[in-house]
Parts: structure tokens; sequence; C-alpha cells
């Protein structure tokens, strides 16, 4: 079938079908038609972990098919893991090897997921019904090792977003926003917009602050002398030079008017952001397919001439800013974003986004490979926020590991317009490894069926020991 066909006979309107299956998010649904499935899958029965006294290896990920892009891996390939990194990644190490063996097979292991758009910090307005996320309730269970926060702290109040930083169980990041205070009402005037300070605070902390965000700045409301189209971008930009890093940009095209020039999408991205900037929400309905694929659906040239100058294009899914009218005509005429991320934020991560594998999932129906969005997922985004070292499974690198599992079926996922597309694919994350230990492993590959538990270990010990 031609993919045009493939398309026009997967989407559809309307509503969900079914309810959420086990184990399934309400936007990537089984039909309930079909029986309810265990929540691990494999052809066999897994095999509970191999346990002995001594091996080189800390763990072993075994019979599993390893997809490391930056690699060029996408093979059955077992994992070793020592001293919190990879220590080996090769075919048939022998479980004598290693102190714990679990048994991956029928799952795919991949570096651990990158998500750089979410928002965990919280200077949004509370009361207004705005909120932000956990980062490690979000990220953990889904693969998600380093996540991004992009633009929810600025200059005066990253101090206080640091210290959660600091206790954080997943690797957290942040771009600075423009806007001094932060995500606030601020984001709208051009007098909180300081670029030295933000600059000082790049420079303290080069090992938490990867680049620096604008956003919402006047997508609605008057232009006037204290509110020029550009003084945003112009701030965000000179910051980024001056810091030496990238920035992430969520604007929005604007027609002349006050006797301002037109803000166009094709200066923004041919001429004012540099190579490696990164422009976020690229499938948001603010972008029409008028204005950003061009006429009668046809890709805008500016989006595939922008991409070769280095210019980024990022999901950014979010509640508001990704939808199948624009994402599949794009991905059908060869247009691929450089990254998927979620853009977390409290109302959506119950209702479209979901979490960073349940976009991955979305993008895997729209017809890129698993490999493809492993890579949207893991090496890319690293680059882009210059984090070469991570997002990749290269020995001696730090062993941030996803185990997810390719479930085949019947599923339906829904963007945030409430068009839906159909899919025969669906993935979940199974287990997490962060800097070399088993952090999310609810389906217990590091642990013994209950009653093989040696007679003399913590287990059988009575109730006022406690485990909390
Ligand atoms: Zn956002």
């Amino acid at each position: 079938m031609k993919r045009r066909n493939f398309f026009k006979n997967t989407l559809a309107g309307g509503a969900l079908l079914g309810g959420a299956g086990i184990g399934a998010s309400s936007c990537g649904t089984q039909q309930q038609a079909q029986a309810p499935e265990p929540r691990v899958y494999t052809k066999q029965p897994r095999k509970m972990v191999q346990i002995q006294e001594n091996g080189k290896y800390d763990y072993l990920l075994k019979g599993g098919h390893v997809i490391d892009p930056k690699n060029n891996i996408n093979s059955p390939m077992d994992v070793a893991v020592a001293g919190g990194k990879i220590a080996l990644v090769g075919k048939d190490i022998p479980a004598t090897d290693a102190k714990r063996t679990f048994d991956v097979s029928g799952l795919h292991v991949t570096p651990g997921l990158i998500d750089i758009h979410v928002h965990c910090f919280h200077t949004f307005n509370v009361l207004k019904g705005v909120r932000s996320v956990n980062a490690e309730d979000l990220c953990l269970p889904y693969g998600v090792t380093t996540t991004v926060d992009v633009g929810t702290s600025g200059a005066e109040s990253f101090e206080d977003f640091k210290k959660l930083i600091d206790i954080s169980r997943v690797r957290v990041l942040a771009l600075l926003n423009i806007a001094a205070p932060g995500m606030t009402e601020s984001e709208q005037d051009p007098r909180t917009f300081k670029v030295e300070p933000m600059v000082r605070l790049a420079k303290k902390y080069p090992e938490t602050i990867v680049g620096f965000k604008t956003a919402h700045y006047m997508t609605r409301g008057n232009l006037d002398k204290s509110h020029p189209p550009w003084a945003s971008i112009d701030a965000l930009i000179e910051a980024g030079e001056k810091a030496n890093l990238p920035v992430m940009i969520h604007s929005e095209p604007r027609t002349p008017s006050d006797g301002f020039p037109e803000r166009s999408f094709r200066e923004l991205v041919m001429e004012k952001m540099r190579p490696g900037d990164i422009h976020t929400h690229i499938f948001a309905p603010a972008y029409h397919v008028g204005e950003y694929m061009g006429e009668q659906g046809r890709i805008n040239p500016d989006m595939i001439k922008a991409q070769e100058r280095g210019v980024i294009f990022d999901v950014g899914h979010g509640a508001g800013s990704c939808t199948f009218r624009n994402a599949v005509p794009a991905i059908q005429q060869g247009f691929v974003p450089n990254s998927i991320s979620t853009d977390l934020y409290g109302a959506n991560s119950s209702s479209v986004v979901l979490n960073m594998i349940n976009v991955m999932s979305k993008f895997l129906n729209m017809g890129l490979s698993l490999e493809q969005i492993i890579r949207l997922s893991t090496i890319n985004p690293a680059n882009e926020i210059n984090r070469p070292e991570l997002g990749h499974l290269s020995v001696g690198s730090i062993a941030d590991i996803a185990v997810i599992e390719q479930r085949k079926g019947n599923f339906t996922y829904c963007d945030i317009r409430g068009g839906v597309i159909r899919g025969d694919k669906l993935i979940q994350c199974v287990l997490t490894f962060f800097g070399g230990r088993p952090i999310f492993d609810p389906y217990g590959f590091n642990s013994l069926l209950w009653d093989d538990n040696p007679k003399d270990s913590p287990y059988w010990k009575s109730p006022n020991e406690q485990y909390w």
C-alpha cells in the first residue's frame, strides 16, 4: 500500500476506541475486544535473575536486541555494566562473568532516553491551574534518564530550582528563560529580559545549564514600542552568543501590525537562528499548513533549508503543540524532526502527552522506524544540548539504559485537537538503569520468585524491621 493510502486509511476522527487496557495508556489504547494481556510479554517465561558472588560485571542484560544509533548497532547483543559504566556490548557474553544476569530476551535495550522539553519547576501560577510535573515520576518509568527543564526558571529563580535538581534521582538539566523571573507573565515584558545575569549563571553552573529559552512572547496582543516583535529572540540570541550556548525558541509568526513589519517564520529560521539553535513545537497548530507547510499541504521549503543550515526542529508535543494534520504530511514528505520531546507539564501528563514513550509511539506509528525514534530520543538530543557523553552505550559511558518492549496490536493515538491515528505498534518501558543501577524495576528483573528467596535473607525478616 502506498504511504499516502496507508495514512488515509489509518487516520480516523471521533472518539477513542475502547477504554484503557492493562498497561496501556488512555491515548494508546488497545481495543477492548481483545483480552487483556500480561504487562510484560516475552515468548518464553522470563528467567529470574541469575546471581553469583563473583563476576567482573555488576549486571548483564542478556538476550536482548540492542538499538544504539550513535554506534550503528541494531542487532541481538548483550550489555554488561560495571562500576556504573557500560563495560561491554557484544554477542553471547557469559553469565558466569556477571554478579547478576537479567533475561531481557524479546526486549529492546537502548540508551537511556533524553527528553529535552519538560517543565519540572514551579514558577507557574498554580492557583490558576497551571502546574509543573515531578521529573522522577514521569521520567524513570518511561526510560528517561536525562530531562531538560526549558525555561520554567530564569536567572532570578534558578538557584531555588537548583536545590530541587540536586536531590533529584534523575538527571535534570535546564534552559534558563530570557525573562529573569522564569515562566510567568514576565515573558511578555522586555524589561525582564536580562542577558548578563543569565550568562553569569550559565558560567557558574555549566554542568546543569545547557542553554536559554524564550516562549510565548507576543503571540497575541498589540505590538508597540515597548513590545517590538523580535525583543525576546534578539535578547535570547545575544545571551546564547555570549555564553556560547544554544537557545530554544517557541515563537509564532506575526503579520505586519501597528507600524511593525512582519515577524516571519522565514526570517526566524533562515536569518535569526544560528546553526544548533532549537525551534520547538514544530507541529503546533499555530503553524498552520498554509504558513509552515506551504500551499496545498506541501512542506515549506524553508523548513528543509533551515534544517540543512543546522537549525534544530524539536517536537515539544505538549497539550497545545502537536497535531497529526501537520506532523503526518510532513513525515510523508520526508521531513523528520531532529528530536522528540514531550513538553510535559501538569495538565498534559494525564491527557494527550502522558510520557516520553507515548509520544515516541505516536511517531513510530506515523511511519518512523524504531531505530529512528530511538535516535531522535537519545544521541540527537544529547548532541543538541552539547552533552555528547550521553545518549549511547559506548564502552566507558555512564550506564543509563532503557529496556523497552514493542507490542503489536490495534492501537489508537490522539493529538492535541482530538484527531486520531490508528497504528499497530505500542512501545513500553519495562526496566530503567540510571548510573549503572536498575532504578525502575517494577517487573522484578533484579528479583527472585518470592519463595525462592533464601530463608536467611531479609525477605523473610519479621515486621519489626520496616521497609518503606
Ligand atoms: Zn514548554
